[in-house]
């Protein structure tokens, strides 16, 4: 089976499209077959695929559970953490949810990692304001994205974790979980599979990729690679992991084209315009989900001061795709990369 064959789903949600594939052979005679299920949430449509007694009981936890963080951490859900936190911005601490409190914590630690330069959830207003990936896309006025630049800071992200509660320093300020929500999950599907008693599965949260254990076969799952600039589905390699997550950030899924030039949603929380850096997609193969969603905003570096940011972090290996149609991956990754490119476009550089 194959997924990101969305085709029905892709009418509805033309922009959401997947960008990791996972080839699975099915199971071997005598195997038992797994639990597929298909849901929509976090924007996005989640696989699972869950082998063992209990998939099924697992597979529905995963998904009840997804739906649960969706409502708490969607910014525009009336009543949601998120939400909450962003409207008491600059006046005090609010109350939320400890898996929030949770997020906001790994938020802060990944942000460490770049010094605030690559991901960080305070870009919410530039968010806002480049609309990208809502149906009124826009240039702001460069004056406007200079205020509200100012406002982006994850340091002003005041998290107190005896009493649950965390507040925004500045009024105006506000976060998007936007860039880690997918990662989190993705770790703790892994967990509440594991507690399950689950020694092989997979999940793919519209393109963050989990696998738990190898395939039922004891053979790595096999995650593709998408091509940037192909149809969703159209691949240059492939990557064979096992108790890893895969986790892309690019500027083929949503993105607009206004006078001829792309503006993608991930957005460079120095300069407030999006990233725009000769790379065309990020891939971080990691254990933890979390971190790998973070660090795959590396995207907003560019090449070399990206790559040096996966090496700074030390616990990733990573594909990272230019802008001129080359394919750089970390030596650690080398022998697991399968570089597959239908087009003859692309260029396979061993990264040393
Ligand atoms: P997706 O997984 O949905 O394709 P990404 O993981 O690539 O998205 O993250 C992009 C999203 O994260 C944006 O839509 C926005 O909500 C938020 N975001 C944009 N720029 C940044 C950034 N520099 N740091 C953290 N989050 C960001
Ligand atoms: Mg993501």
């Amino acid at each position: 089976m194959e997924y990101g064959e969305q085709d029905m789903k892709k009418l509805f949600y033309p922009l959401l499209i997947l960008s990791l594939l996972v080839f699975s052979t099915g199971c071997n005679i005598g195997q038992s077959k797994p639990v597929q299920s298909e849901d929509f949430a976090l924007g996005t449509i989640i696989n699972q695929e869950v082998y063992g007694a209990n998939a099924k009981k697992a597979s529905d936890e995963v998904a009840v559970k997804i739906k649960e963080l969706d409502e708490l951490w969607t910014i525009n859900n009336q009543g949601g953490d998120i939400n909450k936190l962003n409207n008491n911005a600059g006046q005090g601490y609010v109350e939320l949810n400890p898996e929030t409190i949770s997020i906001l914590k790994d938020a802060r630690k990944i942000a460490d990692l770049s010094g605030g330069v690559a991901f960080d959830i305070t870009v919410a207003p530039l968010v806002k304001a480049w609309g990208i990936g809502t149906d009124n896309p826009q240039v702001p006025a460069e004056d406007v994205l200079k205020k509200l630049v100012t406002l982006v800071n994850y340091q002003d992200v005041l998290v107190d974790e005896a009493t649950n509660s965390a507040s925004l320093l500045k009024t105006g300020q506000m976060v998007d979980l936007g860039g880690i929500a997918k990662g989190y999950i993705g770790d703790m599907a892994i967990e509440i599979y594991k507690k399950n008693g689950i020694t092989s599965a997979f999940a793919n949260l519209g393109g963050n990729v989990v696998v738990l254990g190898n395939k039922p076969d004891g053979s790595a799952w096999k995650v593709g690679i998408q091509n940037p600039r192909g149809q969703n589905g159209e691949i240059v390699g492939v990557v064979s992991v096992a108790d890893k997550a895969v986790v892309t950030s690019g500027d083929y899924q949503r993105y607009f084209i206004k006078d001829g030039k792309r503006y993608c949603h991930i957005i460079n929380p120095q300069t407030g315009y999006p990233a725009d850096s000769g790379l065309m997609s990020v891939t971080i193969i990691a254990s933890s989900s979390t971190e790998a969603d973070g660090m795959s905003k590396a995207f907003v570096l560019g090449l070399e001061k990206g790559m040096e940011l996966v090496k700074r972090y030390g616990k990733a290996e990573a594909i990272f795709i230019t802008n001129d149609k080359k394919i750089y991956v970390t030596p650690g990754l080398q022998g697991e990369f399968q570089f597959e490119d239908a087009t003859n476009e692309y260029t396979y550089i061993q990264n040393r």
